[in-house]
């Protein structure tokens, strides 16, 4: 069995794994290529392995580093089938229209070839199978299973199995996908599995070790109250994933139990609102604190003080409203979307609090004003930074280098080699390293286009 990392090398996005055994070709995810701009140049060039020829794609969660090229996929004639679970091919349908919208916008813009055609998504969907957790898949000499990865809701750490060379044993592969920050605010944990033979495990976080999650609450309150008692904006520069549902259920418990004072909260993203609707058909996936909490509160996104504005007219109407106020909005690292519509209203205010809930990549405005700029510049306006930033990181979706470690442990005693991925260098490094120290397992980072034979 022939393994290339076609993806996510050495970088935390583009995850794309192509698995071969005989004449079949299978793939793990299909990734966009993320970095201080939303798509790279990468993401418009041909792929380095014939997509006609790949069998099946299966995607292990519906972020768009991980399913954002397969429209290209599907233009560059693959025609196989696409695996995931029913919730990820739901909510990729939503990431993907979004996605697809601003790389044709860029392939405008640079004069390039357009990253797909009009009727790429419908052929996309007429090939995509939600398949259950746990139910398993046959595709030529392959068997492949879906696990709970606990990242985001319907995310999936992979299992594939293939006959082995010299004998008649298998060989087990896992991929990891992304792992979730236990305990997750609203879905269920990860699941474990005690034996397999190579893992491929991201390490986005893979040196770092999180804040406790169970504060996370308790500091939302803090916040929420300061920027009350100052009479000010708090605006969260959120994804429109998990973490903004995470926050408005917090807020909505909150708010329930008097903590905080019901103030106006504007979800301020079109993608947010349809995506937390999508939230809403997929119940059986949320953890059983969540799933109580749904038996007194029928609306688990919803209080009376949440105002959703979908239209670009509703929006402009926020800034009429009195503060103190709590804006949502996208995008998570204010590189475009509505936030920055607020952040130039508000970020000069030295009442107001800016709280960043997600990884702020080097070179993003976010990046910039946790820094500390005292003067950025937003829509070709200078514009100074009054309002005082806060962090709070236990909003991750992502297991922090113990998490990953406790992930990895049961199934130690037979792993022959693990292959860690999905991280820049500072931090697969040290998760490598710890792999071999405290697991005594082979640990390698493998680089881009790398092939390695598994048996
Ligand atoms: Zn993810």
């Amino acid at each position: 069995m022939r393994l290339t990392f076609h993806g996510g090398a050495k970088e935390v996005t583009g995850a794309n794994y192509l698995l071969e055994l005989g004449d079949t070709k299978i793939l793990v995810d299909c990734g966009m290529m993320q970095g201080s701009n939303y798509a790279e140049r990468q993401n418009f060039e041909p792929f380095p392995y014939d997509p006609k020829t790949v069998s099946a794609v299966f995607v292990t969660h519906a972020h768009i580093d991980h399913t954002g090229r397969l429209p290209k996929l599907v233009k560059d004639g693959f025609r196989g089938e696409v695996f995931s679970t029913p919730p990820t091919r739901e909510f990729a349908e939503h990431l993907l229209e979004d996605s697809v919208d601003i790389l044709s916008r860029e392939a405008k813009k640079h004069n390039r070839e357009p990253f797909c055609r009009p009727e790429t998504l419908g052929v996309l969907k007429g090939l995509w199978k939600g398949v259950k957790y746990g139910e398993e898949i046959t595709v030529g000499p392959f068997k492949i299973i879906f696990h709970n990865a606990g990242h985001i809701l319907g995310s999936s750490f992979i299992e594939i199995k293939a006959p082995s060379t010299n004998s008649g044993q298998e060989t087990k592969i896992i991929f990891s996908g992304d792992l979730g920050n236990m305990p997750s605010p609203l879905i269920k944990p990860v699941e474990y599995i005690d034996n397999a033979d190579y893992c491929l495990i991201e390490s986005t976080y893979g040196g770092r070790l999180h804040e406790r999650v169970d504060k996370l609450r308790d500091d939302l309150e803090d916040i929420v109250e300061n920027t009350v008692k100052a009479g000010g904006t708090l605006m969260i520069p959120a994804f429109a994933m998990e973490r903004t549902q995470a926050l408005l259920y917090h807020l909505d418990s909150l708010m329930g139990e008097g903590r905080i004072p019901r103030v106006p909260v504007f979800l301020d993203s079109p993608l947010a609102i349809r995506l937390t609707g999508v939230y809403q058909q997929f119940g059986d996936y949320f953890n059983k604190e969540t799933r109580e909490f749904l038996k007194k509160d029928k609306s688990l996104f919803d209080f009376p003080s949440l105002k959703r504005t979908l239209r670009t007219e509703d929006s402009k109407k926020i800034s009429r409203v009195p503060p103190p106020k709590i804006i949502i909005a996208g995008s998570g690292m204010s590189q475009g979307g509505r936030i920055i519509h607020h952040e130039k209203e508000y970020l000069p205010d030295p009442k107001s609090i800016i709280l960043f809930v997600g990884y702020q990549v080097k070179g993003s405005l976010g990046r910039r004003i946790i820094d500390g700029e005292k003067m950025v510049k937003i829509l070709r306006e200078d514009v100074p930074v009054r309002a005082k930033p806060v962090t709070i990181h236990g909003y991750s979706a992502h297991a922090d280098q113990r998490q990953l470690l406790d992930w990895l442990s049961p199934m130690r005693q037979g792993l022959k080699k693990v292959f860690v991925v999905q991280g820049e260098e500072d931090q697969s490094t040290p998760l490598a390293r710890k792999i071999e120290d405290e697991l005594a397992v082979s640990a390698e980072i493998p680089s881009l286009g790398e092939t390695v034979i598994l048996q």
